[in-house]
């Protein structure tokens, strides 16, 4: 393509919601054959909500949620917003926590009236040695709902398990549809729960399912297909999908996502609209001559 034709295109996609910062990405999108999506806050909207609570023996419902929100307090993810959301809309007091830490991708811990409260995945409790069996079937059951089965312990015990869903986004199953009608390969690749994560993608007709992808092993799965010769988009929001973004032959970050996520892309989406997706791929073929 002339640069003419590439201003000419770059042009076209911010009228049309998409910012192209590299024209590279412009030129590599037409050419690309497998669609690597995130699913929170990419294919589902990325607010979600509590919609479920279960306590263990000797908790209560109200009890386990004002843990959660206790430690969540000092964090920045979607999870963290829907449980304080419904810690206050339950009017709940919610302690102050102390040594507040978050290890990537599993959950938060901290202290609250000097107990040592954890909230995460399943993984992650049973690293910290705490039993969660006595709640496994009730998680299941969030998992199987689509909804993230967020879990609490408090002094090494399980206390419950929070049930948080996020809505896909209205134009997700379509964007799905028309990708796959056009041959290319289209991927979920998530650092949630399996069970979750497959919920979510089956409706939407996705069945290649990567989950309980750790941050850091984000960027590698988007690695391995480059290996395998596939031409990769990968399109994320987080903080986490970061490297995976930069490291694709085309980043496209949701403009409803981080900052640092639209920094590593090529390509941003405004508005979060997952169709932008189509429209960006459908200027790169007519910038690169390819549609007359
Ligand atoms: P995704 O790839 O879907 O955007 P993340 O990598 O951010 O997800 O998180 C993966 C998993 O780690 C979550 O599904 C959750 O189980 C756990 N997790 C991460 N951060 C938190 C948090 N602040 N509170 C509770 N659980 C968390
Ligand atoms: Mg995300």
């Amino acid at each position: 393509a002339t640069p003419m034709s590439i201003m000419v295109g770059v042009g076209r996609g911010a009228r049309a919601g998409v910012l192209i910062r590299d024209a590279e990405a412009l030129e590599r999108l037409e050419r690309v054959d497998t669609v690597v999506l995130d699913k929170t806050g990419t294919l589902t909207r990325g607010v979600p909500a509590v919609t479920a609570v279960a306590a263990a023996e000797g908790f209560g419902e109200d009890e386990v949620l004002a843990l959660a929100a206790a430690v969540e307090r000092a964090s920045e993810h979607p999870l963290a917003r829907a449980i304080l959301a419904a810690a206050e809309a339950r009017g709940l007091p919610v302690a102050e926590a102390e040594g507040f830490a978050s290890p990537a991708g599993r959950g938060v811990h901290a202290l609250v009236a000097g107990t040592d409260v954890l909230v995460g995945s399943a993984r992650f409790l049973e690293d910290k040695g705490v039993a969660v069996g006595a709640l496994a079937a009730r998680a299941d059951a969030f998992r199987a709902d689509g909804a993230t089965a967020v879990l609490v312990a408090a002094g090494g015990r399980l206390a419950g398990a929070i049930g948080v869903a996020d809505a896909v986004r209205p134009e997700s199953a379509a964007v799905v549809r028309a990708l796959k009608a056009a041959g290319l390969r289209v991927v979920m690749l998530t650092g949630d729960n399996d069970a979750t994560a497959r919920a979510i993608a089956a409706p939407l007709g996705i069945d290649e399912v990567l989950a309980d992808v750790l941050p850091d092993a984000k960027a590698a799965a988007v690695e391995r297909l480059k290996r395998e010769g596939r031409i990769v988009a990968m399109a994320g929001d987080g903080v986490n999908d970061a490297p995976a973004l930069a490291l694709a032959d085309v980043g496209v970050a949701m403009g409803t996502g981080t900052d640092v996520a639209m920094q590593s892309a090529g390509v941003t989406l405004l508005g979060g609209d997952l169709a932008g997706l189509l429209r960006a791929r459908a200027l790169s073929r007519a910038t690169m001559g390819n549609i007359r």
